[in-house]
Protein backbone atom coordinates (compact mmCIF):
# COMPACT_ATOMS: atom_id res chain seq x y z
CA UNK A 1 0.00 0.00 0.00
CA UNK A 2 1.87 3.46 -0.79
CA UNK A 3 1.67 6.25 1.53
CA UNK A 4 -0.82 7.64 -0.17
CA UNK A 5 -3.47 5.28 0.16
CA UNK A 6 -2.51 5.03 3.80
CA UNK A 7 -3.78 8.41 4.56
CA UNK A 8 -6.63 8.06 2.00
CA UNK A 9 -7.79 5.29 4.24
CA UNK A 10 -7.13 7.34 7.71
CA UNK A 11 -9.46 9.55 6.00
CA UNK A 12 -12.26 7.45 4.78
CA UNK A 13 -12.20 5.79 8.39
CA UNK A 14 -12.60 9.13 10.16
CA UNK A 15 -15.20 10.17 7.85
CA UNK A 16 -17.11 6.80 8.38
CA UNK A 17 -16.81 7.04 11.65
CA UNK A 18 -18.42 10.43 12.13
CA UNK A 19 -21.13 9.29 9.79
CA UNK A 20 -21.93 5.94 12.19
CA UNK A 21 -22.17 8.16 15.21
CA UNK A 22 -24.75 10.66 13.05
CA UNK A 23 -25.87 7.40 12.60
CA UNK A 24 -26.61 6.22 16.10
CA UNK A 25 -27.72 10.04 16.98
CA UNK A 26 -30.55 10.04 14.74
CA UNK A 27 -31.62 6.41 15.39
CA UNK A 28 -31.64 7.65 19.41
CA UNK A 29 -33.72 10.64 18.34
CA UNK A 30 -36.41 8.19 16.57
CA UNK A 31 -36.89 5.55 18.77
CA UNK A 32 -37.51 7.02 22.48
CA UNK A 33 -34.74 9.71 23.71
CA UNK A 34 -36.32 11.83 26.23
CA UNK A 35 -37.81 15.00 24.57
CA UNK A 36 -36.00 17.16 26.45
CA UNK A 37 -33.31 16.31 25.29
CA UNK A 38 -34.07 17.99 21.45
CA UNK A 39 -32.06 20.72 21.86
CA UNK A 40 -28.73 19.46 23.03
CA UNK A 41 -29.37 16.62 20.33
CA UNK A 42 -29.95 19.19 17.17
CA UNK A 43 -26.56 20.97 18.44
CA UNK A 44 -24.79 17.40 18.20
CA UNK A 45 -25.98 16.81 14.67
CA UNK A 46 -24.64 20.24 13.55
CA UNK A 47 -21.38 19.49 14.48
CA UNK A 48 -21.15 16.02 12.92
CA UNK A 49 -22.69 17.47 10.08
CA UNK A 50 -20.45 20.32 9.65
CA UNK A 51 -17.66 18.46 10.40
CA UNK A 52 -18.82 15.82 8.01
CA UNK A 53 -19.12 18.54 5.54
CA UNK A 54 -15.45 19.82 6.16
CA UNK A 55 -14.16 16.86 5.61
CA UNK A 56 -15.34 15.93 2.19
CA UNK A 57 -14.52 19.43 1.14
CA UNK A 58 -10.97 19.72 2.47
CA UNK A 59 -8.13 20.91 0.28
CA UNK A 60 -6.23 18.37 1.53
CA UNK A 61 -8.63 15.71 0.32
CA UNK A 62 -8.16 16.99 -3.30
CA UNK A 63 -4.78 16.49 -2.99
CA UNK A 64 -5.17 13.00 -2.13
CA UNK A 65 -7.88 12.36 -5.37
CA UNK A 66 -5.29 13.77 -7.59
CA UNK A 67 -2.63 11.82 -5.97
CA UNK A 68 -3.84 8.77 -6.07
CA UNK A 69 -5.81 9.34 -9.65
CA UNK A 70 -2.17 9.27 -10.93
CA UNK A 71 -1.07 5.80 -9.28
CA UNK A 72 -1.46 2.95 -11.53
CA UNK A 73 -3.11 -0.66 -10.87
CA UNK A 74 -5.58 -0.02 -8.75
CA UNK A 75 -8.37 -2.41 -7.28
CA UNK A 76 -11.67 -2.18 -8.33
CA UNK A 77 -12.50 -1.39 -4.61
CA UNK A 78 -10.24 1.45 -4.38
CA UNK A 79 -11.27 3.42 -7.25
CA UNK A 80 -14.45 3.23 -6.54
CA UNK A 81 -13.48 4.67 -3.13
CA UNK A 82 -11.70 7.34 -5.30
CA UNK A 83 -14.42 7.81 -7.63
CA UNK A 84 -17.32 8.52 -4.32
CA UNK A 85 -14.88 10.83 -2.50
CA UNK A 86 -14.27 12.99 -6.02
CA UNK A 87 -18.43 13.24 -6.63
CA UNK A 88 -19.40 14.10 -2.99
CA UNK A 89 -16.07 16.86 -3.31
CA UNK A 90 -17.43 18.11 -6.27
CA UNK A 91 -21.17 18.27 -5.53
CA UNK A 92 -20.00 20.04 -2.22
CA UNK A 93 -17.87 22.37 -3.62
CA UNK A 94 -19.41 23.51 -6.87
CA UNK A 95 -22.58 25.07 -4.52
CA UNK A 96 -21.33 28.12 -3.00
CA UNK A 97 -21.48 28.15 0.99
CA UNK A 98 -23.61 31.25 1.27
CA UNK A 99 -26.24 29.54 -1.42
CA UNK A 100 -26.24 26.29 0.61
CA UNK A 101 -26.38 27.58 3.74
CA UNK A 102 -29.87 29.61 2.67
CA UNK A 103 -31.30 26.69 1.33
CA UNK A 104 -31.35 24.77 4.38
CA UNK A 105 -32.99 27.89 6.60
CA UNK A 106 -35.62 28.01 3.66
CA UNK A 107 -35.80 23.95 4.33
CA UNK A 108 -36.08 23.94 7.71
CA UNK A 109 -39.13 27.01 7.20
CA UNK A 110 -40.67 25.24 4.13
CA UNK A 111 -41.31 22.22 6.25
CA UNK A 112 -43.23 23.84 8.95
CA UNK A 113 -45.15 25.88 6.26
CA UNK A 114 -45.90 22.44 4.71
CA UNK A 115 -47.15 20.97 7.82
CA UNK A 116 -49.52 24.12 8.44
CA UNK A 117 -50.74 24.25 4.72
CA UNK A 118 -51.16 20.35 4.23
CA UNK A 119 -53.25 20.81 8.21
CA UNK A 120 -55.50 23.37 6.21
CA UNK A 121 -55.50 21.94 3.02
CA UNK A 122 -54.60 24.72 1.39
CA UNK A 123 -51.74 25.16 -1.11
CA UNK A 124 -51.23 28.72 -1.49
CA UNK A 125 -49.74 28.58 2.22
CA UNK A 126 -46.74 26.77 0.41
CA UNK A 127 -46.36 28.06 -2.47
CA UNK A 128 -44.16 31.08 -1.93
CA UNK A 129 -42.37 28.49 -0.43
CA UNK A 130 -42.11 25.60 -3.42
CA UNK A 131 -41.74 28.00 -5.49
CA UNK A 132 -38.20 29.40 -3.83
CA UNK A 133 -37.08 25.94 -2.67
CA UNK A 134 -37.35 25.19 -6.86
CA UNK A 135 -35.75 28.10 -7.70
CA UNK A 136 -32.63 27.23 -5.54
CA UNK A 137 -32.36 23.79 -6.74
CA UNK A 138 -32.51 25.20 -10.63
CA UNK A 139 -29.48 27.14 -9.13
CA UNK A 140 -28.04 23.99 -7.90
CA UNK A 141 -28.87 22.09 -11.41
CA UNK A 142 -27.11 25.01 -13.07
CA UNK A 143 -23.54 24.97 -10.56
CA UNK A 144 -23.26 21.15 -11.55
CA UNK A 145 -24.37 20.94 -14.66
CA UNK A 146 -26.38 18.25 -16.35
CA UNK A 147 -26.34 16.31 -19.76
CA UNK A 148 -28.92 16.19 -21.22
CA UNK A 149 -32.01 17.15 -19.03
CA UNK A 150 -31.73 19.17 -15.93
CA UNK A 151 -33.50 16.69 -13.99
CA UNK A 152 -30.71 14.24 -14.53
CA UNK A 153 -28.76 15.71 -12.60
CA UNK A 154 -31.17 15.68 -9.40
CA UNK A 155 -31.44 11.93 -10.48
CA UNK A 156 -27.72 11.33 -10.39
CA UNK A 157 -28.13 11.16 -6.52
CA UNK A 158 -30.29 9.14 -5.86
CA UNK A 159 -29.75 6.60 -8.62
CA UNK A 160 -26.69 7.34 -10.61
CA UNK A 161 -26.86 6.37 -14.22
CA UNK A 162 -30.46 6.26 -14.48
CA UNK A 163 -32.13 9.08 -16.80
CA UNK A 164 -34.72 10.54 -17.96
CA UNK A 165 -35.15 8.85 -21.12
CA UNK A 166 -34.73 5.83 -19.51
CA UNK A 167 -37.75 6.04 -17.29
CA UNK A 168 -39.78 7.90 -19.95
CA UNK A 169 -40.12 4.86 -21.65
CA UNK A 170 -40.08 2.38 -18.73
CA UNK A 171 -42.85 4.29 -17.21
CA UNK A 172 -44.76 4.88 -20.37
CA UNK A 173 -44.75 0.92 -20.41
CA UNK A 174 -46.49 0.88 -17.54
CA UNK A 175 -49.01 3.04 -17.63
CA UNK A 176 -50.02 1.62 -21.25
CA UNK A 177 -50.16 -1.69 -18.87
CA UNK A 178 -51.43 -0.71 -15.59
CA UNK A 179 -54.40 1.62 -16.48
CA UNK A 180 -56.22 -0.54 -18.14
CA UNK A 181 -55.45 -3.05 -15.74
CA UNK A 182 -56.81 -1.29 -12.62
CA UNK A 183 -59.85 -0.78 -14.21
CA UNK A 184 -60.45 -3.94 -14.85
CA UNK A 185 -59.53 -4.52 -11.06
CA UNK A 186 -61.89 -1.91 -9.93
CA UNK A 187 -65.32 -3.30 -12.06
CA UNK A 188 -65.01 -6.92 -11.31
CA UNK A 189 -67.04 -8.90 -9.75
CA UNK A 190 -65.09 -10.68 -7.32
CA UNK A 191 -64.07 -7.91 -4.68
CA UNK A 192 -62.40 -9.46 -1.64
CA UNK A 193 -63.87 -9.13 2.04
CA UNK A 194 -61.53 -7.04 4.04
CA UNK A 195 -63.35 -6.88 7.64
CA UNK A 196 -61.15 -9.39 9.33
CA UNK A 197 -58.25 -7.39 9.06
CA UNK A 198 -59.42 -4.30 11.42
CA UNK A 199 -60.03 -6.37 14.09
CA UNK A 200 -58.23 -5.76 17.20
CA UNK A 201 -55.10 -8.00 17.12
CA UNK A 202 -52.37 -7.14 20.53
CA UNK A 203 -49.50 -5.07 20.15
CA UNK A 204 -47.42 -7.99 22.03
CA UNK A 205 -48.44 -10.88 19.68
CA UNK A 206 -48.12 -8.47 16.73
CA UNK A 207 -44.50 -7.77 18.12
CA UNK A 208 -43.78 -11.55 18.95
CA UNK A 209 -44.87 -11.96 15.38
CA UNK A 210 -42.73 -9.17 13.76
CA UNK A 211 -39.67 -10.71 15.70
CA UNK A 212 -40.36 -14.54 14.44
CA UNK A 213 -40.76 -13.31 10.88
CA UNK A 214 -37.29 -11.16 10.97
CA UNK A 215 -35.36 -14.70 12.35
CA UNK A 216 -37.58 -16.81 9.21
CA UNK A 217 -36.02 -14.09 7.09
CA UNK A 218 -32.63 -14.69 8.04
CA UNK A 219 -32.42 -11.42 9.73
CA UNK A 220 -29.39 -11.75 12.88
CA UNK A 221 -30.76 -10.58 15.88
CA UNK A 222 -26.81 -10.45 17.28
CA UNK A 223 -25.68 -7.79 14.75
CA UNK A 224 -29.07 -6.16 15.06
CA UNK A 225 -32.59 -5.43 17.19
CA UNK A 226 -36.02 -4.59 16.30
CA UNK A 227 -37.83 -1.49 18.17
CA UNK A 228 -40.78 1.08 17.82
CA UNK A 229 -41.11 4.09 15.91
CA UNK A 230 -43.24 6.71 14.11
CA UNK A 231 -42.01 5.96 11.08
CA UNK A 232 -40.48 2.36 10.39
CA UNK A 233 -36.92 2.36 9.65
CA UNK A 234 -33.88 0.33 9.17
CA UNK A 235 -30.30 2.00 9.78
CA UNK A 236 -27.36 0.94 9.07
CA UNK A 237 -24.67 1.73 11.59
CA UNK A 238 -22.12 -0.42 10.18
CA UNK A 239 -22.61 -4.33 8.73
CA UNK A 240 -22.67 -5.95 12.35
CA UNK A 241 -24.78 -2.96 13.95
CA UNK A 242 -28.44 -2.63 11.45
CA UNK A 243 -31.01 -1.82 13.44
CA UNK A 244 -34.74 -2.17 12.16
CA UNK A 245 -37.87 -0.34 13.75
CA UNK A 246 -41.95 -1.00 13.25
CA UNK A 247 -44.71 0.40 14.15
CA UNK A 248 -47.83 -1.55 15.71
CA UNK A 249 -51.29 -0.61 15.17
CA UNK A 250 -53.64 -3.05 16.84
CA UNK A 251 -56.33 -2.20 14.36
CA UNK A 252 -54.60 -3.41 11.70
CA UNK A 253 -51.74 -5.61 11.88
CA UNK A 254 -50.77 -5.41 8.21
CA UNK A 255 -48.91 -2.31 9.76
CA UNK A 256 -46.46 -4.34 11.13
CA UNK A 257 -46.35 -7.29 10.10
CA UNK A 258 -45.27 -6.12 6.17
CA UNK A 259 -43.63 -3.11 7.85
CA UNK A 260 -41.27 -5.19 9.63
CA UNK A 261 -40.56 -7.58 6.27
CA UNK A 262 -39.58 -4.47 3.92
CA UNK A 263 -37.36 -2.73 6.43
CA UNK A 264 -36.13 -6.30 7.19
CA UNK A 265 -35.02 -6.76 3.42
CA UNK A 266 -33.32 -3.38 3.92
CA UNK A 267 -31.39 -4.62 6.60
CA UNK A 268 -30.41 -7.87 5.10
CA UNK A 269 -28.89 -5.97 2.34
CA UNK A 270 -27.08 -3.88 4.91
CA UNK A 271 -26.29 -6.72 7.71
CA UNK A 272 -25.00 -8.78 4.63
CA UNK A 273 -22.21 -6.49 3.11
CA UNK A 274 -19.20 -7.57 3.19
CA UNK A 275 -16.83 -5.79 6.39
CA UNK A 276 -13.82 -5.92 3.50
CA UNK A 277 -15.53 -2.60 2.29
CA UNK A 278 -15.70 -0.82 5.84
CA UNK A 279 -12.58 1.04 5.26
CA UNK A 280 -13.07 2.27 1.90
CA UNK A 281 -16.54 3.82 2.68
CA UNK A 282 -18.09 1.51 0.62
CA UNK A 283 -20.15 -0.91 3.14
CA UNK A 284 -23.43 0.57 2.49
CA UNK A 285 -26.17 -0.04 -0.61
CA UNK A 286 -25.24 1.33 -3.83
CA UNK A 287 -28.56 3.23 -4.52
CA UNK A 288 -31.92 3.86 -3.45
CA UNK A 289 -33.45 2.03 -6.17
CA UNK A 290 -31.57 -1.07 -5.60
CA UNK A 291 -32.21 -0.67 -1.48
CA UNK A 292 -35.75 -0.48 -2.76
CA UNK A 293 -35.43 -3.59 -4.46
CA UNK A 294 -34.85 -5.61 -1.53
CA UNK A 295 -36.86 -4.20 0.38
CA UNK A 296 -39.86 -4.67 -1.56
CA UNK A 297 -38.43 -8.45 -2.75
CA UNK A 298 -39.24 -9.21 0.56
CA UNK A 299 -42.81 -7.53 1.24
CA UNK A 300 -44.13 -8.12 -2.37
CA UNK A 301 -42.58 -11.34 -4.34
CA UNK A 302 -42.12 -13.26 -0.60
CA UNK A 303 -44.38 -11.75 2.22
CA UNK A 304 -47.62 -11.06 0.02
CA UNK A 305 -47.12 -14.15 -1.94
CA UNK A 306 -49.89 -17.32 -1.68
CA UNK A 307 -46.54 -19.59 -0.80
CA UNK A 308 -45.71 -17.56 2.13
CA UNK A 309 -49.06 -17.95 3.74
CA UNK A 310 -49.41 -21.59 3.36
CA UNK A 311 -46.39 -21.50 6.05
CA UNK A 312 -47.24 -19.00 7.87
CA UNK A 313 -51.20 -18.60 8.03
CA UNK A 314 -51.46 -21.63 10.62
CA UNK A 315 -48.89 -19.55 12.74
CA UNK A 316 -50.70 -16.34 12.85
CA UNK A 317 -54.08 -17.60 13.43
CA UNK A 318 -52.63 -18.97 16.99
CA UNK A 319 -51.53 -15.00 17.91
CA UNK A 320 -55.16 -13.92 17.41
CA UNK A 321 -57.41 -16.89 16.80
CA UNK A 322 -60.89 -15.13 17.17
CA UNK A 323 -60.31 -12.99 14.03
CA UNK A 324 -59.13 -15.07 11.92
CA UNK A 325 -62.07 -17.98 12.86
CA UNK A 326 -63.88 -18.09 9.95
CA UNK A 327 -61.36 -16.68 7.07
CA UNK A 328 -60.02 -19.47 4.91
CA UNK A 329 -56.49 -19.17 3.99
CA UNK A 330 -57.83 -18.54 0.33
CA UNK A 331 -59.93 -15.21 1.77
CA UNK A 332 -56.89 -14.27 4.04
CA UNK A 333 -54.68 -13.95 0.70
CA UNK A 334 -57.67 -12.61 -1.20
CA UNK A 335 -58.27 -9.72 1.59
CA UNK A 336 -54.89 -9.06 2.26
CA UNK A 337 -53.80 -8.50 -1.68
CA UNK A 338 -56.57 -6.03 -2.56
CA UNK A 339 -56.37 -3.62 -4.47
CA UNK A 340 -58.14 -0.61 -5.28
CA UNK A 341 -57.05 3.25 -6.14
CA UNK A 342 -56.40 5.55 -2.91
CA UNK A 343 -55.60 9.18 -2.44
CA UNK A 344 -52.35 8.27 -0.27
CA UNK A 345 -48.99 7.20 -2.10
CA UNK A 346 -47.70 5.61 0.96
CA UNK A 347 -51.30 3.82 1.89
CA UNK A 348 -51.49 2.37 -1.89
CA UNK A 349 -51.40 -1.09 -2.67
CA UNK A 350 -49.31 -2.75 -5.18
CA UNK A 351 -50.96 -2.56 -8.55
CA UNK A 352 -51.53 1.26 -8.01
CA UNK A 353 -48.18 1.87 -6.41
CA UNK A 354 -46.03 3.21 -9.42
CA UNK A 355 -48.95 5.33 -10.94
CA UNK A 356 -48.61 7.40 -7.85
CA UNK A 357 -45.10 7.45 -8.26
CA UNK A 358 -44.87 8.09 -12.49
CA UNK A 359 -47.54 10.97 -11.80
CA UNK A 360 -44.46 12.89 -9.05
CA UNK A 361 -42.11 12.18 -12.38
CA UNK A 362 -43.81 14.22 -14.29
CA UNK A 363 -44.77 16.70 -12.80
CA UNK A 364 -41.11 16.99 -11.04
CA UNK A 365 -39.62 16.64 -14.70
CA UNK A 366 -41.65 19.51 -15.95
CA UNK A 367 -40.74 21.92 -13.03
CA UNK A 368 -37.31 21.36 -14.02
CA UNK A 369 -37.22 21.81 -17.73
CA UNK A 370 -39.81 24.39 -17.06
CA UNK A 371 -42.62 23.38 -18.73
CA UNK A 372 -45.16 23.34 -15.52
CA UNK A 373 -44.98 26.03 -13.06
CA UNK A 374 -45.06 25.54 -9.34
CA UNK A 375 -48.60 27.30 -9.02
CA UNK A 376 -50.18 24.86 -11.84
CA UNK A 377 -48.92 22.04 -9.44
CA UNK A 378 -52.40 20.86 -7.56
CA UNK A 379 -54.43 21.39 -10.84
CA UNK A 380 -52.64 18.77 -12.74
CA UNK A 381 -52.37 16.78 -10.21
CA UNK A 382 -56.09 16.28 -9.49
CA UNK A 383 -55.72 15.84 -13.55
CA UNK A 384 -53.58 12.99 -13.55
CA UNK A 385 -54.26 11.00 -10.61
CA UNK A 386 -58.03 10.88 -12.52
CA UNK A 387 -56.30 9.68 -15.80
CA UNK A 388 -54.17 7.25 -13.88
CA UNK A 389 -56.48 6.41 -11.17
CA UNK A 390 -59.77 7.59 -12.19
CA UNK A 391 -60.22 9.07 -8.68
CA UNK A 392 -59.86 12.78 -7.79
CA UNK A 393 -58.33 14.22 -4.37
CA UNK A 394 -61.41 16.41 -2.65
CA UNK A 395 -58.85 18.76 -1.20
CA UNK A 396 -54.49 19.52 -1.46
CA UNK A 397 -54.10 18.11 1.84
CA UNK A 398 -54.97 14.49 0.30
CA UNK A 399 -53.77 15.59 -3.12
CA UNK A 400 -50.22 17.70 -3.84
CA UNK A 401 -49.73 18.60 -0.29
CA UNK A 402 -49.41 14.56 1.10
CA UNK A 403 -45.35 14.09 0.77
CA UNK A 404 -42.82 15.96 2.69
CA UNK A 405 -39.80 15.31 -0.20
CA UNK A 406 -40.74 18.64 -1.84
CA UNK A 407 -40.56 20.41 1.25
CA UNK A 408 -36.94 19.48 1.77
CA UNK A 409 -36.36 19.81 -1.66
CA UNK A 410 -35.51 16.06 -2.54
CA UNK A 411 -36.80 16.19 -6.34
CA UNK A 412 -34.97 12.92 -8.28
CA UNK A 413 -36.20 11.09 -5.44
CA UNK A 414 -39.65 9.43 -5.76
CA UNK A 415 -38.86 7.34 -9.27
CA UNK A 416 -36.24 5.34 -7.22
CA UNK A 417 -38.91 3.91 -5.40
CA UNK A 418 -41.00 2.76 -8.37
CA UNK A 419 -37.56 1.54 -9.85
CA UNK A 420 -37.16 -0.24 -6.66
CA UNK A 421 -40.23 -2.63 -7.38
CA UNK A 422 -39.36 -2.82 -11.11
CA UNK A 423 -35.69 -3.95 -10.11
CA UNK A 424 -37.18 -6.63 -7.07
CA UNK A 425 -39.21 -7.90 -10.29
CA UNK A 426 -36.49 -8.94 -12.37
CA UNK A 427 -34.60 -10.43 -9.44
CA UNK A 428 -37.23 -12.11 -8.83
CA UNK A 429 -37.47 -13.50 -12.45
CA UNK A 430 -34.17 -14.81 -12.44
CA UNK A 431 -34.65 -16.44 -8.54
CA UNK A 432 -36.75 -18.16 -9.93
CA UNK A 433 -35.23 -19.70 -12.90
CA UNK A 434 -32.17 -20.56 -10.79
CA UNK A 435 -34.12 -22.15 -8.31
CA UNK A 436 -36.49 -24.35 -10.40
CA UNK A 437 -38.38 -25.17 -6.48
CA UNK A 438 -38.72 -21.79 -5.51
CA UNK A 439 -42.35 -21.75 -4.43
CA UNK A 440 -41.63 -25.06 -2.52
CA UNK A 441 -38.65 -23.71 -0.29
CA UNK A 442 -41.43 -20.17 0.53
CA UNK A 443 -44.28 -22.88 1.30
CA UNK A 444 -41.87 -24.51 3.67
CA UNK A 445 -40.38 -21.77 5.01
CA UNK A 446 -36.51 -22.62 3.87
CA UNK A 447 -35.81 -19.10 2.45
CA UNK A 448 -32.09 -19.20 3.51
CA UNK A 449 -30.81 -20.18 0.38
CA UNK A 450 -33.02 -17.36 -1.18
CA UNK A 451 -30.99 -15.18 1.34
CA UNK A 452 -27.55 -16.30 0.39
CA UNK A 453 -28.13 -15.95 -3.26
CA UNK A 454 -29.16 -12.22 -2.50
CA UNK A 455 -26.39 -11.74 -0.98
CA UNK A 456 -23.89 -13.26 -3.11
CA UNK A 457 -25.20 -11.33 -6.27
CA UNK A 458 -26.17 -7.96 -4.38
CA UNK A 459 -25.41 -7.41 -0.35
CA UNK A 460 -21.61 -8.16 -0.34
CA UNK A 461 -21.13 -5.70 -2.90
CA UNK A 462 -22.35 -3.03 -1.12
CA UNK A 463 -21.72 0.44 -3.03
CA UNK A 464 -18.99 -0.79 -5.22
CA UNK A 465 -20.96 -1.94 -8.08
CA UNK A 466 -23.46 0.56 -9.29
CA UNK A 467 -27.29 0.01 -9.90
CA UNK A 468 -26.99 -0.41 -13.33
CA UNK A 469 -24.00 -3.23 -13.43
CA UNK A 470 -25.73 -4.88 -10.99
CA UNK A 471 -28.95 -5.37 -12.60
CA UNK A 472 -26.95 -6.26 -15.56
CA UNK A 473 -25.31 -8.65 -13.90
CA UNK A 474 -27.75 -10.61 -12.51
CA UNK A 475 -30.22 -10.41 -15.44
CA UNK A 476 -27.68 -9.85 -18.66
CA UNK A 477 -30.01 -6.75 -19.84
CA UNK A 478 -31.18 -3.45 -18.43
CA UNK A 479 -34.08 -1.51 -16.35
CA UNK A 480 -37.37 -3.62 -17.85
CA UNK A 481 -40.11 -3.50 -16.55
CA UNK A 482 -41.65 -6.32 -18.00
CA UNK A 483 -41.30 -8.60 -15.47
CA UNK A 484 -43.34 -6.51 -13.43
CA UNK A 485 -45.72 -6.30 -15.80
CA UNK A 486 -46.13 -9.48 -15.83
CA UNK A 487 -46.43 -10.23 -12.29
CA UNK A 488 -49.09 -7.86 -11.69
CA UNK A 489 -50.92 -9.07 -14.51
CA UNK A 490 -50.71 -12.50 -13.38
CA UNK A 491 -51.12 -12.52 -10.12
CA UNK A 492 -54.69 -9.77 -10.20
CA UNK A 493 -56.06 -11.60 -13.50
CA UNK A 494 -55.95 -14.89 -11.14
CA UNK A 495 -57.04 -12.92 -7.66
CA UNK A 496 -59.57 -11.04 -9.21
CA UNK A 497 -61.13 -13.88 -12.14
CA UNK A 498 -60.81 -11.25 -14.73
ZN1 LIG B 1 -38.11 1.08 1.87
Amino acid sequence: MTQTEEKFLEYLKRKNHFEQMLGLVIWDARTGAPAGGVTQRAEIMETLSSELYEMTTSGDLKDLIDELKKEQEQSEILSRAIEEAEKAYNQNTKIPVDDYLAFVKLQTNAEVKWEEAKEKNDFEIFKPYLQEIVAFKKRFVQYLGYEQHPYNTLLDQYEPGVFTDTLDTVFATIKEHLIPLIQKVIHASDQPDTSFLFKSFPKEKQEELSKSFLNTMGYNFNKGRLDESVHPFAIGINPSDVRVTTKYNEQDFRVALLGTIHEGGHALYEQNISEELIPYGLASGTSMGIHESQSLFWEKFIGQSYPFWEAMYADLTTFAPAQFKHVSLQDFYFGLNEAKPSMIRIEADELTYCLHIILRYELEKGLFEGSIEVEDLPKLWNEKMEEYLGIVPSNDGEGVLQDVHWSSGDFGYFPSYALGFIYAAQINEVLKQEFPNFEELVRTKQLEPIRVWLTERIHQYGAVKKPKDLIESITGGGIDPTPLIQYLTEKYTKLYRL
